[in-house]
This record gives C-alpha cells, sequence and structure tokens, in this order.
C-alpha cells in the first residue's frame, strides 16, 4: 500500500505532483477538552468506554499526539466546484491519523480542523466548535437514519481561538477552535482520480484505481479495462442509492462538488448542509450558491449524474472506451427514476405498483408547494390515516404539518381533499392492513431530524459551556423511527425564530 509520498513535511501550501498524499504533523492543541463522543463509533473501531473516556484518547484525537508507529497524512485530491474546474485543492483541514482494522473492518481514522497542511492553500486548516458540533451530530443522525454516511467519533475543544468572518454582523470574530474525528472505511472521493487524470499522471492514476479496488471493491477481481469499468459501475449504484436515500429523509448536502463525493458512496463533508423543513424543491441552505442554487434539494439527483460524468472523464484514459461509461451514466438516469418512484411508494405506504402511482405522486408534490408544509410531519402523519377515513378527518390529521394552517386557502383545501381521496382510494386497493403500512411507514420516514435550529440550539448552548443539548439530541437522532413520548418537542415545525435567524446566516463552506 505505499504509495509515493512527498517527501516534504512542511505545511507551505504548493502544487503537489506524482504523489497520493502528503505526510504532515497535526497541531498541537494548547488545552484539548472531550466535549461529546460516540460510544457507538468507539465501539465499532474497538475502544472501551474507559478508554475513551482517558486522557490519552483526547490526546490523540485532538492531534496532540501521534499514535506509535504511524505517521499522519493529507490526501490529494482535485476537483469540480459550483460546475468549474478548480484543479487541485486537497485535504486542507483533514488529516488522516491511520487506518485500523477491528473485526474484518478497516477504518480510516481523520481527524478535521487540525491545522494546515500543503493543501490548506490560504485557509488555516482550523475549524470551529459550531461547524464541528454540526458535523458530529449529523454524521450520526445520519447513520441512524440508514443513510450511508462518513461517521464522527470525537468532538473536543483545542482550547485555541480561530479567525472567522461571521457572516451574520459582518465583523470578523474570534471563535472557538475544535477538532472532530471523523470514521470512514476510505475517505477517497472522485477528486482524487480527476486529480491524476488532469496531470496525465497515468501511472498514479492507475496506482490509486488499482488501490481503491483492492481495498474496498473486493467484488471485482482483476485490473483490466472491463474491471474499471465495473469500479465505474459501482460507484455510479452506490452514488444513486446515497442520493435517493438524500430524497427521502430532506437532507440537503449544499456542496456537491465533486471533492466531497466519496468513491463509496458516503455522505462526505457536512459543511453548509441543511434538512428541508418546509418542502421545497429549490431550497438550499448554501449561503454562497443563492443566485444558481446548484445544489439545491431537487437537484442533487442531477447533480450526482453530472459528478459521475466527471469521474467516467476521469477514469476514460484507463478504459479507452467511451461507450460503455455512456451506458452506465445513461443507465443512472432511468434507474434513479425507478429508484425515487419505488422509495416515495415506500413513503406512501404503498406495497404494489398501479399505473396511476406516478400521477398520485407528482400531484403530492404540487400538492406540498401551495402552501408551506413540514416534509418530515407530513410523511409521518400520513402513516396515521386510515382507509376508511373521511376526507376531512384526513385533512384535520394532516393539518398539523401545515405552517400557519389557518391561513390556507379554500382552494388549496379542495385540492389537498382531493389528494386525500384519491390516496384513500389507492390504499384500498392494497391488502395490507392499516396499523401494518402504519409500522411499515414509520420505518422509513423519520420522525426525528436533525433540523437546522436544533443544531443551532445545540451550538448556542455549547458557546456558554453547556454541553447538555449535543448529548440529549445525540441520543434522540439514535432512534429517528421510534416514537420517543419524552421528545415530543424535537418533533414539531421549525419556530419562528429559526426562520430568519438560519435563514440568513453562518452556513457556507468553511468555517
Ligand atoms: P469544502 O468546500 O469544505 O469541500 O472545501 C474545499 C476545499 O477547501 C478543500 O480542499 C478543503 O480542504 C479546503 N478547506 C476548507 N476549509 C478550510 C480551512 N479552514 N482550512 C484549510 N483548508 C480548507
Ligand atoms: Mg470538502
Ligand atoms: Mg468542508
Amino acid at each position: 500500500t505505499e504509495l509515493p509520498a512527498d517527501p516534504n513535511q512542511d505545511t507551505v501550501p504548493r502544487a503537489v505532483t506524482k504523489a497520493c498524499f502528503s505526510y504532515v504533523t497535526p497541531r498541537i492543541p494548547s488545552n484539548p477538552q472531550l466535549v461529546h463522543y460516540s460510544k457507538e463509533v468507539a465501539q465499532l473501531i474497538g475502544i472501551t468506554t474507559a478508554e475513551a473516556t482517558n486522557t490519552a484518547f483526547t490526546a490523540i484525537f485532538s492531534g496532540k499526539e501521534i499514535l506509535p508507529n504511524t505517521r499522519p497524512y493529507a490526501m490529494n485530491y482535485a476537483g469540480h466546484q459550483f460546475g468549474n474546474w478548480a484543479g487541485q485543492l486537497g485535504d486542507g483541514r483533514a488529516i488522516n491519523l491511520t487506518q485500523i482494522q477491528h473485526l474484518q473492518q478497516k477504518y480510516t481514522l481523520q481527524l478535521k480542523g487540525a491545522g494546515a497542511t500543503p493543501y490548506s492553500r490560504r485557509a488555516d486548516g482550523l475549524a470551529v466548535l459550531r461547524s464541528s458540533i454540526r458535523e458530529h451530530l449529523c454524521s450520526e443522525a445520519m447513520h441512524h437514519l440508514g443513510v450511508p454516511t462518513t461517521r464522527s467519533l470525537s468532538l473536543i475543544l483545542t482550547g485555541d481561538t480561530v479567525l472567522r468572518d461571521v457572516l451574520y454582523d459582518g465583523h470578523p470574530e474570534y471563535e472557538k477552535g475544535a477538532v472532530i474525528c471523523r470514521v470512514a472505511p476510505s475517505f477517497i472521493r472522485f477528486g482524487n482520480f480527476e486529480l491524476f487524470s488532469s496531470q496525465k499522471d497515468l501511472q498514479t492514476l492507475k496506482l490509486l484505481t488499482n488501490f481503491t479496488i483492492k481495498h474496498h471493491f473486493p467484488e471485482i477481481k482483476g485490473t483490466s479495462k472491463t474491471d474499471y469499468i465495473a469500479f465505474f459501475k459501482a460507484v455510479a449504484d452506490k452514488t444513486r442509492t446515497m442520493v435517493t436515500h438524500w430524497q427521502r429523509v430532506g437532507f440537503v448536502h449544499g456542496v456537491m462538488n465533486t471533492d466531497n463525493m466519496s468513491i463509496l458512496g458516503l455522505t462526505i463533508d457536512y459543511g453548509p448542509y441543511g434538512w428541508l423543513e418546509d418542502y421545497n424543491p429549490d431550497w438550499t441552505p448554501n449561503t454562497t450558491d443563492r443566485e444558481n442554487r446548484r445544489y439545491r434539494f431537487g437537484n442533487q439527483p442531477q447533480i450526482a449524474l453530472w459528478n459521475l460524468y466527471q469521474l467516467a472523464n476521469a477514469l476514460f484514459p484507463l478504459i479507452e472506451q467511451a461507450a460503455p461509461l455512456e451506458a452506465i451514466l445513461d443507465a443512472f438516469q432511468t434507474q434513479y427514476e425507478a429508484d425515487y418512484t419505488s422509495m416515495m411508494r415506500n413513503k406512501l405506504g404503498l406495497c404494489m405498483a398501479a399505473e396511476t402511482d406516478l400521477e398520485l405522486l407528482q400531484l403530492l408534490s404540487q400538492n406540498l408547494l401551495l402552501h408551506e408544509t413540514d416534509y418530515t410531519i407530513f410523511f409521518r402523519k400520513l402513516s396515521e390515516l386510515q382507509k376508511t377515513d373521511s376526507e376531512e378527518t384526513a385533512f384535520e390529521i394532516l393539518s398539523e404539518a401545515f405552517y400557519k394552517p389557518e391561513k390556507i386557502s379554500p382552494q388549496t383545501q379542495d385540492s389537498w381533499l382531493y389528494w386525500i381521496t384519491q390516496y384513500t382510494l389507492r390504499l384500498q386497493k392494497e391488502t395490507a392492513s392499516d396499523p401494518d403500512r402504519k409500522s411499515r411507514m414509520n420505518a422509513v420516514n423519520p420522525k426525528y431530524v436533525l433540523r437546522n435550529y436544533m443544531a443551532q440550539l445545540a451550538i448556542e448552548a455549547a458557546e456558554k459551556e453547556d454541553y447538555s443539548l449535543i448529548e440529549e439530541l445525540h441520543i434522540l437522532l439514535k432512534k429517528p423511527y421510534h416514537e420517543q413520548p419524552n421528545a415530543q418537542k424535537w418533533f414539531a415545525k421549525r419556530p419562528d425564530w429559526a426562520r430568519q435567524k438560519i435563514g440568513s446566516s453562518m452556513l457556507s463552506c468553511s468555517s
């Protein structure tokens, strides 16, 4: 697994050629303090509770001490950002500590926010507490929602301050610095392949591709052109699965640049992500993408495909045939549509496929746009409908998902009553009982997601050294599909204060 590495260990920003990574040393934090860790992720990699609460844990996962016989490194990759070729980027603030194996599975442990690397360009390699809380909580929440994702082991305050331009008052501000430790089988991205392809460094491109296949796609046995095509197909499938899950739970990534696309189809890089509250396919949480809205909710599947085109281009020199790659890309489109329809059928509790389903789905998304409707609450409430309910009763149940229900116009109400009629008629064609359907729906429609304001409340408390809300949300989001009677307050529409405050602030990329 020895790949050519940069002998230079300093952190001077530079172009790095013929190397998949550079050795770096994490910055020593002045006073590392463990804020939170995930017991499950610790267990996954073989760390006991006693070990996790030991000072050695905080030292290692803050970058203060290096594990014996390891040599941390930052990876080299390029990428397309917002549709444009950006050239070499690389791990500007991520440092891989090492790879470990526990119970047959390999994991890379990666610090985020532990200082500059040769890939930091003009930035500082650091992360602030608020963005680290957002990543730590959300990656774990996504995992428990059943969405493929990188995990987060720990959240540690460094004791140092970080200078950030806080967007909402326009003044630069010092904030608390933090480091998280991400865990995944691999952090290799589409951009790693694009880098060597763009440099016409076919030797390293081949080395990287063979390495990736050998370690992460064991079902592909060889290194022939056919194997590379199979590799691309496997990546396309994993990417499609990931994005279908995003659409199911209402997750908006916010920065689907090719350097943020995991080769394993894991959700990676939690920056300006957000959760759909009122259903709106045009919504993006990323304040730097408000004009084009390239990475809006409804566009994510198309962007996944666009990114796969870039990966196909990058791999082309190894394959030298366009037709098989094009066939895979074309199939993505049709397969996604089929996946989406079947995913939405599941959300609606439909087992059979009926010809009218597409129309029913289309009408539903039109209706959801007529009046602000909470995506999560709507589907959760929908499971409470009974086949024999009158339209009025059903409408009453669903009303809980409407923002300002008193302002629903009579026309909107009529459209809903019409849709409810179609839906209940459709339910009557199914053989499943109401309770059976309800439990199936509740297994795919989460009750609790990390609403933007919830993360914000945890951040505000943490800034005042109260970390209890981080733990409370972490525990809540371990069981997103369960009824949690003591957590009813988190099954609620976004409060009014959160609409303005979070809508216009803080969700940019590199904090
Ligand atoms: P992102 O938009 O978060 O995917 O970041 C794009 C690129 O900028 C990647 O190469 C990151 O490593 C780098 N980057 C983002 N934030 C920082 C930071 N604070 N310091 C150094 N590099 C950064
Ligand atoms: Mg990134
Ligand atoms: Mg980022």
